[in-house]
């Protein structure tokens, strides 16, 4: 049986500080990874997911910049390099919602899901792969949404930016595959973070009624995928969405 094995091995996830992000890090770092955790402004959060990553005898460095910032991102990306000299996995994490019925939805609202969903994570893998192709070796692996498969009423700016990650993921996944460097992309279901929290009781029930496996999805549902697929043992795998949603979409 084929050990997850990270030790060694410089880790980026976007978007670290809390919910799924926070434990994708901790659990890259119970692989022996070292954790760059990345947050926009829960500067708190992030040292708790440090401690946390400490705890559990893994090491990690926090450095704030908002991923749809160009100059952010730069700075980002110069700091890992100075500090650890690589970068061999990149989550791209970071996400947020403006959630609401098309008609209403104002210019601002489709902008910022864009520029933080898509564009960021446009911003985030053009500067990983400088390290990567360099190196030539990195996985990839960018946080999409069911939502991005099957869409969803009051989340156009949302489902465009999800659906936009998996060609994204599709298309660097060719362009990178001669330089060793596998891009996959994991779609989440329904889980139980601050991203979801403002759902109401029957929303949230009927989600319930159709998720097979009978239960929300807990932040460590997804870092398992993310943790194999930065692994050895993913190393015939690109290209590909990875559904983990207890069964919804099928
Ligand atoms: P949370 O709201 O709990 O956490 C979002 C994280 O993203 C925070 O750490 C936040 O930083 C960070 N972030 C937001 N904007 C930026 C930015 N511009 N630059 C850098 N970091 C930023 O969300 P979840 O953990 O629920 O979601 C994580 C990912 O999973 C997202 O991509 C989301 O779309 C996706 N997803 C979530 C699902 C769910 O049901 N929860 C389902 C499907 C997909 P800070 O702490 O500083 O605010």
């Amino acid at each position: 049986m084929m050990q997850i094995d990270l030790a060694g091995k410089v880790a980026l996830v976007t978007g670290g500080g809390r919910g799924i992000g926070r434990a994708i890090a901790v659990s890259l770092a119970e692989a022996g990874a070292h954790i760059v955790l990345n947050y926009r402004s829960n500067a708190s959060a992030a040292e708790e997911t440090l401690a946390m990553i400490a705890a559990a005898g893994g090491t990690a460095t926090a450095v704030q910049a908002d991923v749809s910032q160009a100059a952010d991102v730069e700075r980002l990306f110069k700091t890992v390099q100075d500090n650890s000299g690589r970068l061999d996995v990149l989550v791209n994490n970071a996400g947020i919602t403006r959630d609401t019925l098309l008609l209403r939805m104002k210019e601002e609202d489709f902008d910022a899901v864009i520029d933080t969903n898509l564009r960021g994570l446009y911003l985030c893998t053009k500067a990983a792969l400088r390290s990567m192709s360099r190196q030539r070796s990195g996985r990839i692996i960018n946080i999409t949404s069911v939502v991005g498969i099957t869409g969803n009423a009051g989340q156009a700016n949302y489902a465009a930016a999800k659906a936009g990650i998996i060609g994204f993921t599709k298309s660097t996944a060719r362009e990178m595959a001669s330089r060793n460097i596998m891009v996959n992309a994991v779609a989440p279901g329904f889980v139980e973070t601050e991203l979801t929290d403002v759902l109401n009781e029957d929303a949230r029930n009927a989600i319930l009624n159709s998720i097979p496996l009978g239960r929300l999805g807990q932040p460590l549902d997804i870092a398992g995928i993310v943790c194999f697929l930065a692994s050895d043992a993913a190393s015939y795998i690109t290209g590909q969405t990875f559904v983990v949603d207890g069964g919804m979409v099928m």
